[in-house]
């Protein structure tokens, strides 16, 4: 497969973090990812207008971008590792500081150490009086996580989604722990991404959240995306904007496709339609065997 190739070190450039948020149902997944959100500096110019394409970039104060995975759950994050999408370079673990560590905080835990990506506690809800986050960093030395404050080196922050207070040093340890990943790809070559979900539009036909991951994605480029072919028909911005190109990190609906595409799927550009059709098919083909051997009569 092409993707296997690696982009000579001179070619690469700094990208910005792809986060994922992680943890038990309740402590506050959605309503951080919503006050993350709030405060892009660019969305207000942009007019506000806000479009949920499974995946949005943030732009902080001083110019530096972060792409958060807006679909919460730990599913979403199994499979598209199971699909050999490791799309995510940082996850958030977020716990919620009145509740402690349950199972799923558990869970993800586990699928974070599986996935050898690594992690900063959100110690969350903050601001309620029954807040204990001095007892959610010592149960987490059971499962291994040592936060700094317990001499470790896990970068923890208390927050609270709904306060909306310590949201900057949150961003400011993701961008800490993005610096030393010393995160770069090359933007300059035929685009490949992942998808991060699809769907069947009534007006626009199939739809697909891609994440570029390397080169820079352009409307009218020809590519493979999972066993389907297709030619960028229009690019969409998390912002609702339609744009003419989507660099490394960037999260953006491509239209134009010949059939949906499934999460985790991977988009290459290719140089003409009929290699488009040839890797399509031999795609399909890949695909038909692994359903074949997955399911042994
Ligand atoms: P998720 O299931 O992890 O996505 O959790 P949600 O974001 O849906 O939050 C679950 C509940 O906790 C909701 O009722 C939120 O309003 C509440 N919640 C989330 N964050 C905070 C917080 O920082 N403080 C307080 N007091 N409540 C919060």
């Amino acid at each position: 497969d092409a993707s296997e190739d690696v982009d000579a070190t001179e070619t690469l450039l700094p990208r910005p973090p792809v986060v994922t948020i992680m943890g038990h149902v309740d402590h506050g997944k959605t309503s951080l990812l919503d006050a993350l959100r709030g405060t892009d500096v660019v969305a207000g110019e942009a007019g506000g207008i806000t479009q949920h394409i499974g995946a949005y970039q943030v732009t902080v104060k001083s110019g530096e971008k972060i792409t958060f995975l807006d679909t919460p759950g730990h599913e979403a994050f199994t499979e598209m590792r199971q699909r050999g999408a490791n799309v995510t370079d940082i996850v958030v673990l977020v716990v919620a500081a009145d509740d402690g560590l349950r199972p799923q905080t558990i869970e993800a835990i586990n699928h974070t150490k599986a996935a050898g990506v690594p992690m900063i506690v959100a110690i969350n809800k903050m601001d309620k009086p029954e807040a204990n986050p001095k007892k959610v960093r010592e149960d987490l030395l059971q499962y291994e996580v040592i936060v700094e404050e317990m001499s470790g080196d896990v970068q923890d922050v208390e927050v609270s989604a709904m306060k909306r207070t310590g949201l900057d040093d949150l961003i400011e340890k993701i961008l800490l722990q993005a610096e030393l990943l010393d995160l770069k790809a090359n933007p300059d070559r035929a685009a490949e991404g992942n998808v991060i979900e699809a769907k069947l539009d009534k007006g626009r036909g199939p739809v697909a959240t891609v994440l570029v991951r390397r080169g820079t994605l352009r409307v009218g480029d020809i590519f493979v995306i999972g066993a389907e072919s297709g030619k960028v028909r229009a690019l969409i911005d998390d912002k609702g904007r339609s744009v003419k190109e989507a660099q490394p990190s960037t999260p953006v609906e491509v239209l134009g496709m010949s059939g949906t595409p499934g999460a985790g799927d991977q988009l290459s550009v290719v140089e003409n339609e009929s290699r488009a059709r040839e890797v399509a098919a031999y795609r399909a083909g890949v695909i038909q065997q692994k359903r074949t051997t997955a399911t042994p009569a």
